[in-house]
């Protein structure tokens, strides 16, 4: 039977139209959610995600800035506005969108967020937070795969995931979050040796890497759940991700797609992340 497929772009809807009614409810008692996306640059790629942010911000009625600067800009600037945004409060949550040119160091920029505008969930508060099991702000694109699970009531108590990817942005967050589940986590990455064998193990897979066809049908245990993270263009330009769809859609119970799948969801946490940071404002 073929894989049933975990759309990102219709549990995005169903989210994001949650976040709307709450956004509503929370304007009524005098606070708009509010988010800051920080671009320093002109790389295009940025350019499109933070669009794409800020025009989701819009569109669940959160206020929202785009500053941009350009790639020259020091440090200690970009460090003087992350403080002022710090301060702001309109500003609820401040994203700035990696990579920074090299002559920034983005660990410092990252850190002088405020932890609790830290809806990107890259500082090392937030990353401490999800290493001990305490609240705190979750990485957007792993918050998005625990969701999709979520969506089909995935129970992944005592099952065996496989994270193949290790970076601190999705590989190890993803882990900690499957771990947090109770599932018996490996993680994969590129000094894996044998990956197939591990990967036939796996009743989930999540495949981060960024290599098209890293996860061929051979791969993968019948009727195992796989998400993948990956964001590659094949030979022709077109968009995929790091599994082979077509073949492993044949063997896997659950897939999601590229485009359409753990990309919109990203988006959509970080609108969830931003909003409960403007709810806590609420909270004495
Ligand atoms: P990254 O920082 O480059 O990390 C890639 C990871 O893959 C590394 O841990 C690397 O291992 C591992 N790896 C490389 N070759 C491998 C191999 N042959 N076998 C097993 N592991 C291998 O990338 P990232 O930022 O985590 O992103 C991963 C992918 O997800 C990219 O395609 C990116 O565009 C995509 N992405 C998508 C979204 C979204 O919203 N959809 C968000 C973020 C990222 P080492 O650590 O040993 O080098």
């Amino acid at each position: 039977m073929r894989a049933k497929l975990i759309s990102g772009t219709e549990l995005s809807k169903i989210i994001r139209n949650s976040v709307t009614q709450r956004v509503k409810v929370l304007s009524s008692k005098g606070v708009i959610p509010g988010l800051s996306v920080v671009l320093v640059g002109e790389n295009p790629a940025s350019q499109v995600y933070v669009r794409n942010k800020v025009k989701a911000c819009e569109e669940v009625g959160f206020f929202s800035t785009l500053d941009t600067y350009p790639s020259d800009i020091s440090e200690a600037e970009l460090l003087k506005h992350i403080h002022s945004l710090n301060a702001n409060p309109k500003i609820h949550g401040i994203l700035v969108q990696l990579p920074l040119p090299k002559h920034i160091d983005s660990t410092r920029v990252i850190e002088a967020i405020d932890p609790s505008k830290d809806v990107d969930g890259f500082h090392i508060s937030s990353a401490g937070a999800l290493v001990k099991g305490l609240p705190g702000f979750w990485p957007c694109t792993p918050f998005g795969c625990m969701k999709m699970l979520e969506s089909i009531n995935y129970d992944l108590k005592g099952k065996h995931a496989v994270v193949i990817g290790r970076s601190h942005i999705v590989g190890k967050p993803m882990a900690l979050m499957l771990l947090d589940k109770n599932a018996t986590v490996t993680i994969c990455h590129s000094a894996t040796v044998n990956l197939k064998e591990i990967t036939l193990q796996a009743d989930v897979i999540v495949a981060a890497v960024g290599r098209v066809n890293l996860l061929t049908s051979d791969m993968v245990k019948p009727g195992a759940v796989v998400i993948d993270v990956g964001m590659n263009r094949d030979d022709h330009g077109k968009l995929c991700g790091d599994v082979d769809f077509e073949a492993v859609s044949a063997v896997a119970s659950y897939i999601t797609p590229v485009p359409g799948g753990v990309g919109p969801m990203t988006i959509t946490m970080l609108l969830q992340n931003t909003l409960d940071a403007a709810q806590k404002t609420l909270i004495p």
